[in-house]
């Protein structure tokens, strides 16, 4: 019947068919699964209620008030009439008790609902209140014939469940729900729910036990009980994924076999002591130290290097691909777009030209007769640095001998991309992915658990900070004037507009008219203006660019297709258009594109004169800080933990009931004593951990049953 079946475990109840519960038809049982992933009795244990209500308590009609949300009132029917007709038909029912009238109004099922109750008789009545004119009334208010017991004899909190149409329409509205699970309870024991923490973690942060929190946040006693069993299974989510991400990363140390770099040679120390047009700042010192030591652990690198704009992790990245040449390996970097690997190529070359190392960029552009070339020098290891966008990973580019993959900004790129670099040597070569999106360092531990960490906390010495502002769109012509004047001085200007999609017509529209308007401020032959977009081909965008990179023209105006990496020190102006349309983080990156000169810089936010909360409080932040750490965390605090760029499909972020946002504390608490458990008893053979032990075992031999069926 279903594949389910084949997997079932024959010793744990849990692992019924939803069908085996009482209540549960055929019919039934294909629409929970269908419609809210019920296979399961385990699947229903882990459907949770939305909220509680108290049953207990009756509502005197008289002290129902706006700002009320679920009501019971207990009453007796006085007035029923059908009113209106077809479509506005409705059946309206006036229920009294000693204080006063309310209405309760039915749309649907009028006849039958009609007939099956009496006037004269009392009723209790449950339902969400609403305020028509000022009166209240209930639509659809579930109501059961009122005796002594229905009203006193429940003493719990009542679940609530989120449901679907569908399932209403077949009588499984959240309260038929709640009679299911509470079905379920009846069947099941602690034996059925066995404790998975290890005893000493629940005495020391006060968890309830696995089986009470499982009742107790579908039937809870008291309020408290509940508030105990929901903070009890966060913990477990919590704790759970750390687990996981950290046994990962642990058997990566322990098990995989890493290509060593002994030593550092002539290539670095050339370079170091020559070429190096700086001195580093310690953060990257650090960061480099720590790349060392991999390097030469034998066991394979997978460093996530976070550092915000500006921070300087190229030339880290450069300093690490000479220890590589310097050791007969070699190294690609693999940048998202042409023009940031063309611009990284463009940096390094230079840095290097002095030196005599093989350095070649390859992109999707890049000419079939070079593009040979280069193959070839890949294959016989000519080439010692190849740069390029992620045509470097295709299957046709063939290494003598790959050691190292530098990926910047690696949230555009997916998982499997990363896993074909790895594939790339017998030995799977080194890896640091490079970021500036600021993610606070809770969630980058949790989203990228699996990757050993590296941060750039120091801007290199001299920088002037931004100066931004916000000002509204009509005030344009003087922020205008205000580009005229700094161009005067030498400088040049970014203006930037919205591109929310790529295809969007009203963007290229906008974009377009904004391009005659700054042609407008700024006339030809006096000022020169070039235009970058997605749409152009990559050689009208690189010539477009180089032209601003070069200083021939004094204005750039584009859509974020610029966003990453882009560095033009002589830029100090940076306007960006509709900045109410931006993502904190992107505004953050673009405002990164200016400040790398020696001059002071500009941000100017143009924006509408009506602005959501969000996109106020987003402005406020930009103009109040330039720290990207600081503005991640408020990106977090405003749009949640699921808008973060390059997490929503990891998964690490799913929880049932915590949430990564509000529960950081936690999260924190749970991956520390993760860690603690993993440094004394990594295998987990101590007494205390065999529970643990045995569930990740029994959920482990579960996934294999799956993959069988
Ligand atoms: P990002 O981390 O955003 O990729 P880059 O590597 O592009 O930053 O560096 C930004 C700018 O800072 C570059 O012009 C680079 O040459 C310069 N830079 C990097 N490190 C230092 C340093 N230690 N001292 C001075 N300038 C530096
Ligand atoms: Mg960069």
């Amino acid at each position: 019947m279903y594949k389910y079946f084949l997997i079932q475990h024959p010793n744990n109840i849990l692992s019924s068919p939803i069908e085996y519960l009482t209540g549960v038809s055929t019919i039934k049982g294909d629409l929970l699964r269908k419609e809210i992933n019920v296979f399961t009795f385990k699947d229903l244990l882990e459907y949770f209620p939305f909220r509680h209500i108290d049953k207990t308590k009756i509502d005197l009609i008289n002290n129902l008030h706006e700002g009320m949300d679920y009501v019971q009132v207990a009453g007796r029917v006085v007035e029923k009439k059908i009113m209106g007709e077809r479509r506005a038909k409705r059946l309206i029912v006036h229920l009294q008790d000693e204080t006063g009238i309310i209405e309760l109004v039915w749309f649907q099922g009028i006849n039958f609902v009609e007939k099956i109750l009496t006037t004269g008789q009392a009723y209790l009545v449950f339902g969400k209140i609403g305020f028509f004119m000022g009166k209240p009334q209930i639509a659809h208010p579930e109501i059961e014939i009122y005796n002594s017991q229905n009203a006193t004899g429940k003493s719990f909190l009542e679940p609530i469940y989120p449901s679907t149409e569908k399932l209403k329409a077949r009588g499984l509205n959240g309260r038929q729900i709640a009679k299911l699970t509470q079905e379920l309870i009846k069947k099941i024991s602690t034996k059925d729910v066995p404790e998975n923490l290890p005893h000493n973690l629940m005495l020391q942060f006060k968890l309830m036990g696995r089986f009470d929190a499982f009742t107790q946040i579908h039937l809870p006693a008291n309020e408290i009980n509940y508030q105990q069993a929901v903070r009890r299974l966060k913990f477990e989510e919590f704790f759970l994924a750390q687990m996981s991400i950290q046994k990962l990363k642990l058997n990566r140390h322990k098990n995989s076999r890493g290509l060593v770099f002994e030593k550092v040679g002539n290539y670095f120390n050339e370079f170091y002591e020559k070429f190096l047009p700086f001195s580093l700042t310690n953060a990257q010192k650090n960061v480099l130290k720590e790349i060392r030591k991999d390097f030469g652990s034998g066991k394979q690198m997978n460093r996530l290097l976070q550092g915000d704009v500006g921070s300087g992790k190229t030339i880290v990245a450069l300093l690490s691909m000479l220890i590589a040449a310097d050791n007969d390996f070699q190294a690609v970097l693999m940048a998202p777009t042409e023009i940031l690997a063309q611009q990284h190529f463009n940096t390094i070359t230079s840095l290097l030209k002095e030196m005599n190392i093989g350095v070649q960029l390859l992109t999707g552009s890049t000419k079939t007769k070079n593009r040979k070339q280069i193959l070839s020098g890949c294959e016989n290891g000519e080439v010692k640095i190849l740069i390029g966008t992620h045509a470097v990973i295709e299957d046709n580019v063939v290494f003598k001998n790959l050691g190292f993959a530098v990926v910047d900004e690696q949230h555009k790129f997916g998982v499997a991309q990363r896993a074909k670099l790895w594939k790339k040597n017998d030995i799977a070569p080194h890896v640091l992915v490079m970021t500036a999106t600021p993610i606070p360092r809770t969630l980058a531990l949790t989203v990228y658990g699996d990757l050993d960490y590296s941060i750039i906390d120091e801007l290199p010495p001299g920088r002037k900070p931004i100066s931004t502002t916000h000002r509204f769109e009509n005030k344009r012509s003087q922020v205008m004037d205000f580009i005229k004047e700094q161009i005067n001085l030498g400088r040049q200007a970014y203006v930037i507009y919205p591109l929310i999609e790529e295809s969007s017509k009203l963007d290229y529209e906008n974009l377009m008219k904004g391009y005659e308007e700054v042609k407008s401020f700024f006339p030809e032959p006096k000022y020169w203006i070039s235009m970058v977009h997605g749409k152009q081909t990559a050689e009208i965008k690189e010539n477009n660019m180089q032209r601003f990179v070069n200083a021939d023209t004094q204005i750039l105006v584009g859509t974020t297709v610029i966003e990453v990496g882009v560095n033009v020190p002589n830029a100090s102006v940076m306007v960006i258009e509709s900045a109410e349309k931006f993502g904190l983080s992107q505004l953050h990156q673009l405002r990164g594109r200016v400040g790398r000169g020696a001059d002071q810089s500009y941000c100017v936010l143009l924006t509408g004169q009506k602005l959501s909360n969000d996109a106020k409080e987003r402005l406020r932040t930009m103009v109040e800080t330039s720290d990207g750490f600081k503005i991640a965390e408020k990106d977090l605090e405003i749009r949640g933990p699921g808008e973060i760029e390059g997490t929503r499909q990891s998964g690490a972020l799913s929880f049932k009931l915590a949430n990564i946002v509000d529960d950081r504390p936690m999260l924190e608490v749970a991956r520390n004593a993760v860690a603690d458990i993993l440094e004394k008893d990594a295998d987990l053979e101590l007494p205390d951990n065999q529970p643990l032990k045995t569930y990740l075992l029994s959920i482990k031999s579960k996934t294999r049953w799956g993959k069988i069926a």
